[in-house]
Order: C-alpha cells, then structure tokens, then sequence
C-alpha cells in the first residue's frame, strides 16, 4: 500500500488500498492520555471520503474475486493477518497503550486476543455453508450462504483494535468488504492493521478505514445505499439512534452497547480470589469497559471483610503511565471522560454514597499532566441514585449488601443493561441457580469479566442486540438463500 509516512507518526484514511489524507487535507493531533501532549496526526474524513470509501468497497466487493473465491483463500488471508500482526505485537500494542492509555501489559493481551480472534475466525471461513431440504415432489431444495456486500463497522475507544476487528474479521471470512470508522480519540491501531491488508493478501478495497466524527462520518456510512449491515459497538444513545437509521432501510445490525453489570458475593465465597477477581471487574482498563462489573452485592455476613479488602487493593493499585514497568492503571481516555467519571463520584457522594477507596483524581504531582482517576469503591448507593444506576465507565464500584438469594437476584436484575454478571460462591448448586435467574447475556462463576474468540459476546435488554464471537458469528454477516429445483421427472411411487 501506498502508506503514508507511518514512521512520522502520520495516518492516513485507508480508501481502495491507498492510504491518503483526506479530501479537505484536515488533521487533527491525536494525544497520549497519559500527558495529554500530542504524538501523532490523523487526517480527518469527510463526508465526500465516506462516499469514497464505500464506493471503493463496493466495486472491490463486485470486482475483486474475494466473496466469489473458496473460503479457503479467505481463511490464508486472515491467517497471513495474524502472522503480520503477530510479528508487530509489541508495536501495536505499544500504539495502542500511548493512545487509549491502558497499561502496556493491557494492550499486549488485546493484540493477542486479536491474533487468536483472527485465527479463530479464518477456521471458519471455508466452514459457511447451506443445507439440503426434504420438499414434496420431484425437487431438490438447497439453501446458499452469501455475503451481505459492504458492511460498516463502527468501533469505540476502549479496546481500539479489539473491538473493531471481532467484528470485521467475521465480515471479511463471509466474503464482505468493510469500512470500518474507528473512534476519533484512538483511530491509529486500526488504520495500522489496514496497511498490513494487502500483504496479507486481502484485495485492495476490501478493508477500508475512515477516521472522523462519529455524528457526520458514521451516519454517513449507514445511510450509504450501499451500506448492507451495520455491527456498532458503543453507547446504547447512539446505538438506538443507528437501530432507528437501520430500522428505515431493513439494514441488519449487531449492537454491542453499555452496561452496568452486577457482581454477587456469597457467603461461602473464597474472598481474596473474589476481592481480585472484582478489582480486575472494575479498575481493568481503568473501569473503561462495557462490560465493568461496576455494581457490587456482597452478603451482609461477610460485608465489613470485603470491603476491608477492596479498600486495600484499590489503595495499592499503582497508577502511572501505562508504558511504566510495574503500573497497574492507567490513565483514562481523555479530559472529558475523566470530568465526567469526577462528576459522577460527586453525584455518589451527595446521593448519599460512602466512599470507602479513592474517590477524585490522582493527587500524585507526577501524575497532574495526565487523566488519572484514582480506583474508586463506593457503598450503599440508594438503587435508585445515578451513579448507582447509569455507566460511569471508570474505575468506580458501587457496593452494598444483600441478605438472602432472592434480594441478591432482584439487585442484579434491577438495571436496564443486561451484559454481563458474575457470582462468587463455592456451592455449586448456588452458582448455577442464580445463573440461571441472571438477565444477562454472559455469566460467570468465580472470575472476572472473561471471554474468548470462540464464546459469544452479547447483551440483553438495552445492553444489545444479536452477538459478536464464537462458532455462529460468521453467519451473521451472510445472509440465507432457497433455491428450488424442479427436477421435471415423473412422481416415484417408491
Ligand atoms: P459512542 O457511542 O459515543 O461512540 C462509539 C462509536 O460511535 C465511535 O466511533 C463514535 O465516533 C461513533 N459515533 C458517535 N456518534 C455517532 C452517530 N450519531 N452515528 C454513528 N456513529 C457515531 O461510545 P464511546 O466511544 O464513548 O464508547 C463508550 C461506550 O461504548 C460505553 O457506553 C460502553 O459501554 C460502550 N461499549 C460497549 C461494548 C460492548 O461490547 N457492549 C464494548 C465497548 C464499549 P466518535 O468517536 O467520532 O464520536
């Protein structure tokens, strides 16, 4: 590919297999939360770019050979992905750490959950295929799985690469061509991996990137005629917005949203495990995680111990820049994200919240330029507080008490979200009945927050819509066709 010069720390849009700056020429600076200063430049799209960029997937998708080819070619192509990538794992994830600010040894489990997605999913790419039906008569019925087209993938920014590739990978493995607009804060990991694209094999236009904002680019590309489907991961506000967008043209879309996920401690329960289990749920990522196990219920048997506990390990925690050997969290996103984590703290506070651990900003002077938000453990919020019930997408645990397992189920129910849950317990009849009670979409028994390429990631209620990951997933960026032959023979009668 015609890059530009990537060493300069200067990235382009990736359009039809050139990467270029952009119609208007616009750039923005991209920042390292962890000083806020500046380290790279990204070119800014336009509408005009987005028109581009699904017209060049358009005719790469009619013209190129890709869907039309055997599975196979798709599955070495993906391999090949996972091989380059694999082979710059330190860079990217170095990349990855310096702009979305999780620690170095987050980001090097990130581009490796992306190597092993990417494998994964090229296992699946000569698996898509139809089946025979019995019908009446002298027919032959048969269905065909086919690519959808051009399929948009709208990513966030706190698993930059992560998030944008569980879905493209699939996409592409069906035989789509993409275009993928990452967030605006952290555009660069996947602009990266496009430039990796034609080397590994993946035709020019099959994998395009436009950065630029989500309100003018993102809508522009649902709205494109040829936009064919939509995987969105971010806010339940604008992915019920893009649902509606979907909604008028019949558009399929998988939605990944937000959550505010409930961890339940039972009194049996191995506490140090659980105590670090519910540390890495909520200040992993510096709490930036869709799937944050955010709202803690504990027995009130064994209350005081856990919070003794968690009041301990958030204290220990080591805050720095995520490059820094021995840092633990890092910083967050950006200003905004973490005036808006502060505020919420706040909120907790006069809504009658106790703050057990942290509660502000990291008052370390070291630590002033960048956005540290100390972990953060606050008990018995009222249910119906703010910052008990909406994501605050930060390092901050709302706790309180439960006394029997009825009153644990009904505060791990009570929220609109529905992603995630976990239960800790050693019983294991405890642990698979409230499983089952659990209205969420992925549950689990004495672990953090855990997932797999292989294992389905989804939500209920306002938490999504369909899944991403594992066997299926594929199919979701294909769609079905019948056909049926009329064999013209006379009725057998045996
Ligand atoms: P946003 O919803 O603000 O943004 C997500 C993406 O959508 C960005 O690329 C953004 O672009 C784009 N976007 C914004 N507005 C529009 C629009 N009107 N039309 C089309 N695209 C648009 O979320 P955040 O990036 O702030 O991410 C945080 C949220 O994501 C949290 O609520 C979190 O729970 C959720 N999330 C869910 C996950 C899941 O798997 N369920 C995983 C990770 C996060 P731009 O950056 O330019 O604004």
């Amino acid at each position: 590919m015609a890059a530009m010069a990537a060493a300069s720390g200067t990235y382009g849009l990736v359009i039809g297999g050139r990467e270029e700056p952009g119609n208007r020429g616009e750039t923005r600076g991209v920042l390292n939360p962890a000083t806020n200063v500046p380290f790279a430049q990204v070119a800014v799209a336009d509408a005009d770019d987005a028109r581009r960029a699904m017209e060049a997937a358009d005719a790469a998708f009619r013209q190129s050979g890709w869907a039309a080819d055997d599975g196979a070619r798709r599955a070495k192509a993906l391999l090949s992905l996972a091989r380059l990538l694999e082979e710059r794992e330190e860079a990217f994830a170095r990349l990855e750490t310096e702009n979305m600010g999780k620690t170095l040894r987050e980001a090097r489990v990130d581009i490796g959950f992306v190597v092993r997605t990417l494998e994964y999913i090229a296992g699946l790419a000569d698996k898509i295929q139809g089946e025979t039906i019995p019908v009446p008569g002298s027919r032959f019925d048969y269905t065909v799985r086919e690519p959808l087209g051009v399929t948009v993938h709208i990513a966030p920014w706190n698993y930059p690469l992560l998030l944008a590739m569980r879905s493209v990978a699939p996409a592409l493995a069906a035989g789509n061509a993409v275009v993928l607009k990452p967030a605006s804060l952290t555009p660069l990991t996947a602009i990266a991996i496009a430039r990796l694209a034609h080397d590994a094999g993946i035709p020019d236009g099959i994998l395009n990137v436009v950065n630029g904002p989500g309100g003018a680019i993102g809508e522009a590309l649902v709205r494109d005629p040829r936009c064919r489907s939509v995987s969105f991961t971010g806010s339940s506000e604008v992915g019920l917005r893009i649902a509606e967008i979907a909604a008028g043209r019949l558009l399929p879309v998988t939605l990944e949203l937000g959550g505010k996920s409930p961890v339940l401690v039972f009194p049996d329960a191995d506490l140090d495990r659980a105590t670090r289990g519910i540390a890495l749920g909520i200040f992993g990522n510096a709490g930036q995680m869709c799937w944050a196990a955010s709202r803690l219920a504990v027995h009130e048997s064994v209350r005081d111990a856990l919070f003794e506990r968690l009041r301990k390990i958030a204290e220990a925690t080591k805050l720095g820049p995520g490059t820094e050997d021995g840092v633990e969290m890092g910083p967050v996103v950006s200003r905004d994200q973490e005036a808006r984590i502060l505020e919420y703290i706040d909120a907790a506070r006069q809504e009658g919240g106790k703050v057990v651990a942290g509660g502000g900003r990291a008052s370390d002077p070291r630590l002033a330029a960048g956005n540290f938000v100390l972990p953060t453990v606050v008990a018995d919020l009222p249910a119906s507080s703010r910052a008990g019930r909406e994501e605050i997408f930060g390092p901050v645990l709302s706790a309180v008490s439960f006394t029997d397992t009825d009153d644990a189920v009904r505060i791990a129910n009570d929220t609109t979200y529905g992603l995630f849950a976990s239960v800790w317990t050693r019983d294991l009849a405890t642990a698979l009945t409230v499983a089952r009670r659990l209205e969420a979409g992925m549950v689990s028994v004495n672990e953090p927050p855990i997932t797999f390429p292989q294992t389905p990631f989804g939500g209920f209620k306002q938490s999504g819509l369909g899944f991403e990951q594992g066997l299926h997933v594929v199919e979701s960026y294909t769609r079905r066709k019948n056909v049926v032959v009329n064999l013209g023979a006379p009725k057998r009668r045996t």
